[in-house]
């Protein structure tokens, strides 16, 4: 199925080799019905990870290869042979290309394309520093922020930075998910003294995307300690990104929470209009593609919150017009754009009301979307769940997806423990009633 392929294609990009091996390559068909994309895995294992980790990356690039949001589902591959170990490891990863880590930086991701606002100047300068002066300046640099902001990219162009003012230095980047695999496959084939060489020994620079992943691994997170004290008594440098401030990450040990902020921690934003727009003129630079003054406005008006989602419609905008042949002008923007920014809105929605009944109850969107199991945050959490339900009318699936990857029958009996409590409960009435108006629903 040709968009499936295209879409592949896409997330290859956006992914390091051993990921799109191990979780994309075993996919062994994919079916398009309506807007329903059904994709055949070979057990549950692949199934949940796949759900739990990339379904929305897999939503965009279905959105990006056909413009229309697509849902997706997953079915077990006919080939009964493989249903029967549903909790098999997936293969193990191959060992890493070249002498070094740097390898596995990518080069597209440069200072050069970069684009800095008051919004990201923090990480920015201090990335700046780090190359200058290794492991010296901020140890660790700890980079918080949301998805789509500039996180993974900063951090590959501190490593292609650095390796290209020096390449005998070793330059490691790995997402926390990567490290895990390695760490279980090093585990597994007892290997942990080449592990232990390669990341504590043999390492000037480590750089770990999403590092908010290895909460609650409690194998992983013991490592990891040791890698940590070596490097940094080493005069190591060791760069972390992560969606979360180490204080909110969920099941993170105490002792990694304080080491995590013992250098900086650097904030990215949302980034303001000005910044918006540099940011959609470069990269239509940088892909060649003719775009108005206006028509970049427009985008830059229209999708506020973030960057990836920015240059996401971008790239659609520009399939659409070479495909149908037509010049990007403001009015076919507007066309072709109106069902990304529709589908955008929405989206951001389901963070207002999260962010409104966080507020009101007191609670971090962490604990909203996470997945601690207190009355007091289960409690919110369905609540926010019914009001996605009931004032946006998003669909269960969705809202399972955007209380952090939760399934769609957990969205669904929230909503019916809130109903039947609204029918039963004065007090919880009341809060639901309260909460629909400051929402003006
Ligand atoms: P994150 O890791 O925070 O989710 P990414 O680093 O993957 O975000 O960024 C998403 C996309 O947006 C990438 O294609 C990246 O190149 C681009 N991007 C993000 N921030 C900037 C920026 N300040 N300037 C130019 N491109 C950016
Ligand atoms: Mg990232």
């Amino acid at each position: 199925m040709e968009s499936w392929e295209k879409a592949k294609e896409w997330i290859r990009g956006k992914l390091s080799e051993q990921v799109f091996d191990n979780w994309f390559i075993p996919i062994a068909e994919a079916d398009l019905i309506d807007d329903r994309l059904i994709l055949h895995v070979p057990n549950n294992f692949f199934r949940e990870w796949l759900s739990n980790n990339y379904l929305e990356l897999i939503k965009e690039a279905m959105l990006v290869q056909t413009g229309t949001k697509i849902e997706v589902e997953f079915s077990l591959s006919k080939d009964g042979s493989s249903q029967t170990v549903p909790h098999e490891l997936p293969a193990e990863p191959k060992p890493q290309r070249g002498v070094k880590g740097q390898s596995r930086l990518n080069p597209k991701y440069t200072f050069k394309n970069f684009v800095v606002g008051s919004f990201n100047r923090l990480p920015h300068a201090a990335s700046l520093a780090i190359i200058d002066k290794i492991g010296t300046n901020f140890n660790p640099l700890f980079i918080y922020g949301g998805v789509g902001l500039g996180k993974t990219h900063l951090l590959h162009a501190i490593g292609n930075s650095v390796y290209s003012k020096d390449s005998t230095k070793n330059v490691i980047y790995a997402s926390s998910e990567e490290l895990m695999n390695d760490f279980v496959a090093s585990v597994r084939s007892n290997k942990m003294d080449v592990f232990r060489r390669k990341y504590r020994k043999n390492c000037d620079v480590l750089l770990v995307d999403d590092i908010q992943f290895i909460g609650g691994k409690d194998g992983m997170q013991d490592e990891f300690f040791h890698m940590f004290n070596a490097l940094y008594e080493d005069n190591k440098q060791i760069v972390l990104t992560s969606d979360k401030y180490p204080h909110e990450i969920p099941a993170l040990e105490e002792r990694l929470r304080s080491r995590f902020q013992w250098g900086l921690i650097a904030d990215i934003q949302a980034p303001d209009l000005e910044t918006r727009l540099a940011i959609v003129k470069t990269k239509a630079d940088a892909e060649g593609i003719p775009l108005p003054n206006d028509v970049a406005m427009y985008l830059a008006t229209s999708i506020k919150s973030n960057v990836r989602e920015l240059e996401g419609s971008l790239i659609n905008l520009a399939a659409h017009a070479s495909l149908e042949n037509q010049v990007i002008d403001l009015d076919f923007a507007t066309k072709t754009l109106q069902k990304v920014i529709a589908l955008h809105q929405t989206v951001l929605t389901v963070e207002n009301v999260q962010q409104t009944v966080c507020k009101h109850f007191n609670i971090s969107m962490s604990d909203i979307t996470g997945s601690q199991r207190q009355r007091s945050v289960t409690f919110p959490r369905q609540v926010a769940m019914y009001l996605c339900r009931k004032g946006l009318n998003s669909s269960y699936p969705e809202i399972g997806n955007r209380f952090g990857g939760k399934d769609h029958t957990t969205a669904l009996a929230a909503f019916r423990k809130i109903d039947r409590l609204v029918g039963e409960d004065a007090n919880v009435r009341n809060k639901v009633v309260a909460l629909e108006r400051l929402l003006g629903f």
